[in-house]
């Protein structure tokens, strides 16, 4: 089964269409090339006898009229000038007169019989006729003996003069050339094949050379980029390669840090608990109101590894492909009342203002679930990171094709340099006050990652301690 595979590659393969194309191309003019020469030969050397042939006949027809050789066709010089023809040419020379009659056949083979044939009939009518037989080896010339009759000046024809002549030495010839064609050809040939794989095989090595590069990369024994400079088309390639295999390592390098990240992250409150473990155990008879505080302590570090917990399972969620969107058609408006109403406990602790203004009823094709959760990050975040006494504008509006949310607020803002790292996961950009606000720096990568898998867009505006701008837009209909 497998040979069998081996040999469909090998039908498949740029080598064996190569080596096809080049013998092809070997072989094929010359077949051309031998059968136009000796056909061009055939022909240029019949026209050439046969011309010959026909003005020779013809002043031997003149000779024949004016000797009267009809009515005595005994006369030695027309005799001997019709054998002479006859030798020359290696051919038959007949002279046939008015009434079919043969009076002179060169062969003595037909003398005195009758002969009746579309050439000497036509010829009866004035025409020079030439016929050449190729593969009874023939060239056939019938000629009118005719003089001018006095007193019409029409022509009378009284007989006919019927040459036909070999062509075997014009065959030899043929034979001859085709024969030393047929040598060149087959040398040609074998040229030719060996050139085509000899060819084949240096045109298709920088393949090989950039399968075996590859392979090497793979086992991580081999250069780190891809280098094969032979053609255009490989340099191409290569390019192509190199930059994808740069974006395997940005995402692999990514996905150790995250997972490093994770269980930095989850390790933190397990190391709070075992601290707090410990100390209790350590100390004798330590009073109830301790063990209550540091339980209470412990209480808080699983909440908060809860949380984070549950934080990376949304992202997780989140970073499946567009096909788990759970779609509906959404009121917007209420979706976004029932979230400040969730969330205005948190911003009247913190002393925040918060607003919600509507300009026009939106309803949206929107995964309730993943929508909320990206716009109660939003709307926290602007709470959490808030100064006291300070306010959160949220706004809706909508177009024809897209409904815009802005979340405003007037708290700390988001310092330049930090603002494309925002929406990375575990970026804070005060570690400590996120910690101690309750965040996990999961937030914008979750509330990042749900707009984009409903085919929206998110833009931040900050001015460090004027407060920050998320601008969101989402298509009102979901096209998958
Ligand atoms: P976290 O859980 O820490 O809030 P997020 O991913 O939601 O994580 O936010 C990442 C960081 O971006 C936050 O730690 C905070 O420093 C900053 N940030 C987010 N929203 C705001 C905002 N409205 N105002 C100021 N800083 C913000």
């Amino acid at each position: 089964m497998s040979r069998f595979k081996n040999v469909i590659n090998f039908f498949k393969s740029l080598k064996f269409r190569l080596i096809l194309f080049l013998i092809l191309f070997g072989i094929v003019p010359g077949i051309v090339l031998k059968v136009g020469i000796v056909k061009t030969y055939e022909d240029r050397s019949v026209s050439i006898k046969t011309s010959e042939i026909l003005s020779q006949a013809k002043i031997l027809a003149n000779q024949i009229v004016s000797n009267d050789y009809l009515n005595y066709p005994n006369s030695t010089i027309i005799n001997a000038e019709l054998d002479q023809l006859s030798n020359i040419y290696d051919g038959r020379v007949m002279v046939i007169d008015n009434e079919f009659h043969i009076i002179k056949d060169t062969y003595d083979l037909d003398t005195n019989k009758t002969i009746i044939s579309k050439e000497v009939i036509e010829s009866y009518y004035g025409q020079e006729i030439k016929k050449y037989d190729a593969e009874n080896r023939y060239i056939e010339l019938t000629v009118p003996l005719s003089r001018p009759v006095e007193q019409t000046g029409a022509t009378e024809v009284l007989g006919v003069m019927l040459v036909s002549v070999s062509t075997d030495s014009i065959n030899l010839n043929m034979e001859y050339l085709a024969r030393n064609a047929y040598v060149i050809q087959l040398i040609c040939a074998v040229a030719a094949v060996f050139l085509a794989v000899i060819l084949s095989i240096q045109l298709v090595k920088p393949f090989h050379k950039m399968s075996k590069s590859i392979d090497e990369i793979k086992t991580g024994y081999g250069e780190d980029a891809l280098s094969v400079n032979d053609y255009t088309e490989t340099i191409e390639i290569c390019k192509k390669f190199n930059e994808m295999l740069g974006r395997m390592k940005v995402l692999d390098d990514s996905r150790q840090e995250f997972v490093s990240n994770v269980s930095h992250e989850l390790k933190t409150p397990l190391t709070s608990m075992k601290v707090l473990a410990d100390s209790l155990n350590s100390m004798e008879d330590a009073p109830i109101e301790l063990y209550k505080e540091f339980m209470g302590d412990i209480g808080n570090e699983i909440d908060r590894e809860t949380k984070i917990i549950n934080d990376l399972l949304s992202l997780v969620k989140m970073d499946k492909s567009a096909a788990d969107l759970n779609v509906t058609n959404m009121n917007i408006n209420e979706l976004l009342e029932q979230i400040l109403k969730r969330l205005n406990p948190i911003a009247e602790k913190q002393n925040v203002e918060l607003v919600l203004e509507s300009f026009r009823p939106v309803s949206a094709d929107v995964d309730e679930v993943k929508i909320t959760l990206a716009f109660t990050n939003l709307i926290e975040n602007a709470i959490k990171y808030n100064k006291p006494g300070g306010w959160v504008h949220v706004t809706l509006n909508a177009d024809h094709q897209y409904f815009y949310l802005k979340v405003e607020d007037s708290g700390i803002g988001i310092p330049e340099d930090s603002l494309e790292h925002i929406y990375e996961r575990f970026y804070r950009v005060d570690k400590s006050h996120s910690r101690e606000i309750g965040g996990t720096g999961l937030g914008l990568a979750i509330t990042r990652n749900a707009v984009l898998m409903h085919r929206g867009a998110i833009k931040v505006f900050s001015t460090e301690g004027e407060g920050t701008i998320f601008n969101v837009r989402i298509p009102l209909n979901y096209i998958a």
